[in-house]
């Protein structure tokens, strides 16, 4: 098994005359929940988009598994599940016709094994007639993240994924992603502003800085540290960690 599921080197994104992600180089390992952390219009986003193939890079290089070449990375994508800040859902449809309409888009055949197998996992099989606009905010999310597990990911990306839950759907999605983490092996690449909510989860963490990585640590580094997450982070941009 490679010993990192992700790498990125020298990453650089411009839009017009802006350059949104400046040589952001990090290394995701295997099996790991790696929490990328960042403020607003850090960049967070932006990588994600290029990692999941939504979006291209300016410059720089992304090595999924040990897949160098773009014919390699386009295939070693399908390991790849993306789950964004803002999922498209069809209101009017039920959870599991939404599923379907995702295999349809992706893989263009519809498969009931895998989508209830992803609405299992996703904890949301009870509700699979359900139509989309009829769910709760916390049911949207295990959807969202039903869709990006379809195809047994072994590599997932959440964009914010606990934006908008309360605290029970908070805890009951942190849950899930250890499940699949620690059962299906499944490594997680998750962003968010909350510090405390990725505290509990990750085992490694990326500060992105205003489009720069100024930081990449284990979670028991930073333990050796006697600092907390939060004053870790602090520390680092204020300049006072290198
Ligand atoms: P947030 O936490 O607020 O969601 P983020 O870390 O995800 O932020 P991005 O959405 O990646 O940040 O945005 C990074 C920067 O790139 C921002 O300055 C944003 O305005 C800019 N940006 C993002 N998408 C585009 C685009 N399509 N065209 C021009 N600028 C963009």
């Amino acid at each position: 098994m490679e010993k990192y599921i992700l790498k990125v080197n020298n990453l650089c994104k411009k839009y017009g005359n802006t350059m949104v992600l400046q040589e952001v180089s990090l290394s995701v390992p295997t099996g790991s929940i790696y929490g990328l952390i960042g403020g607003n219009g850090a960049g967070k986003t932006t990588l994600f988009r290029i990692l999941a193939g939504r979006s291209r890079q300016t410059s720089g290089q992304v090595v999924l598994a040990d897949a160098n070449t773009e014919a390699e990375i386009i295939k070693e994508r399908r390991n790849i599940g993306f789950m964004t800040e803002t999922p498209a859902l069809y209101p009017n449809l039920s959870v599991l016709e939404n599923l379907y309409i995702n295999q349809l888009q992706y893989c263009g055949k519809k498969d009931a094994d895998s989508a209830n197998e992803a609405l299992e996992l996703a904890g949301l099989y009870g509700q699979k007639q359900k139509k989309a606009k009829h769910l709760s905010l916390g049911m949207k999310q295990r959807l969202s993240l039903a869709s990006a597990l379809l195809h047994n990911p072994k590599l997932l990306i959440l964009d914010e994924p606990s934006n908008g839950l309360d605290p029970m759907g908070i805890i009951a999605f942190r849950k899930l992603l250890l499940k699949l983490n620690a059962d299906n092996n499944v490594s997680i690449i998750i962003s968010s502003h909350i510090l405390n909510e990725l505290e509990h989860i990750a085992t490694d963490y990326g500060f992105l800085h205003n489009g720069k990585l100024l930081k990449e640590i284990s979670s028991s580094e930073i333990s050796k540290s006697a600092d907390s997450l939060e004053q870790y982070y602090e520390k680092v941009i204020e300049g006072q960690h290198s």
